[in-house]
């Protein structure tokens, strides 16, 4: 049997990286929980342990690149070269242009986009020597523009770029690097949003299902099933994409 592979999750206490780590457990991995908190990690490593899979948290902030190597190298150590990586760390600073401040651009744009360049710079290493990786990323609907989201949207957009350039850089090494962009998928974040505009969740969810083609919201294993797919043996000649799992075409 060949040596199980070592995955890293970004931002998996919760939501869709907790949802992401466990369907990579099942699939056979040893899942690398990494959130800004290592304790919030607890929760997500005891679903895995539970059942029956290695999973181990480590606390780093993405956006800080001496956290993110010591943090790769303890992983490494630890649970094995990491060949997989899902950049899925993100937080909001929504605002409307004229009220956002020049420290919520940068923190929006440290977390999601040098996050995930930080990650990969770390980690690509470990998948060249292996001359395998898969590298995804977590864009967003927004990266195609919205309301109170510059930030947001830009970090966004800029990780579908991030995803083509090492597609193009790393594909020789065996190395894939794809992004998922999620449409409305229901977590604490897209529950955040809801109370920013003053609308009840419940109320939220109905009215976003209803503009959805496939008349439901997301949930996070929505997008666990397609991440399980892009960091699969069989997904190798799928590189440099940006799949919307949004319930209907974007573009
Ligand atoms: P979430 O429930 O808010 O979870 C995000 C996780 O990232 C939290 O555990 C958070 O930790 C962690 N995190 C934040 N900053 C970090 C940092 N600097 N270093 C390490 N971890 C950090 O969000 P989600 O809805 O699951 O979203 C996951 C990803 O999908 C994000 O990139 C998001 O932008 C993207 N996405 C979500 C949706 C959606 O509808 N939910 C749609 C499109 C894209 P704390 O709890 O300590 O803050």
């Amino acid at each position: 049997m060949t040596e199980a592979r070592t995955a890293i999750v970004t931002g998996a206490a919760r939501g869709i990286g907790a949802a992401v780590a466990a369907r990579l457990a099942s699939d056979g991995m040893k899942v690398a929980i990494v959130d800004l908190d290592q304790d919030a990690c607890a929760s997500t490593v005891d679903t895995i342990t539970a059942a029956g899979g290695t999973a181990l948290a480590v606390g780093a902030d993405v956006s800080d690149a001496a956290a993110v190597d010591a943090a790769v190298a303890r992983i490494a150590d630890e649970l094995g070269a990491p060949t997989v990586l899902i950049n899925n760390a993100g937080i909001l600073r929504d605002n409307l242009l004229f009220k956002m401040t020049v420290e919520d651009w940068d923190l929006v744009m440290g977390v999601h986009l040098r996050g995930a360049f930080n990650m990969a710079k770390a980690a690509q290493k470990f998948m060249v020597e292996a001359k395998f990786g898969r590298i995804v990323n977590l864009s967003s609907t927004s990266a195609l523009g919205n309301r109170g989201q510059a930030n947001y949207s830009a970090a966004k957009a800029g990780m579908q770029g991030l995803t083509k350039t090492l597609a193009i850089e790393l594909g020789k090494f065996g190395v894939t690097s794809n992004a998922i962009a999620p449409g409305f998928i229901v977590t604490d974040m897209t529950a955040a949003t809801a109370e920013r505009v003053g609308v009840p969740f419940d109320d939220f969810i109905k009215f976003s299902a209803e503009q959805i083609p496939v008349a439901r919201v997301g949930q996070p294993e929505d997008i666990a099933n397609t991440a399980s797919f892009l960091v699969s043996e069989g997904a190798g000649f799928v590189s440099g994409q940006v799949i919307y799992v949004a319930g209907g075409p974007k573009d």
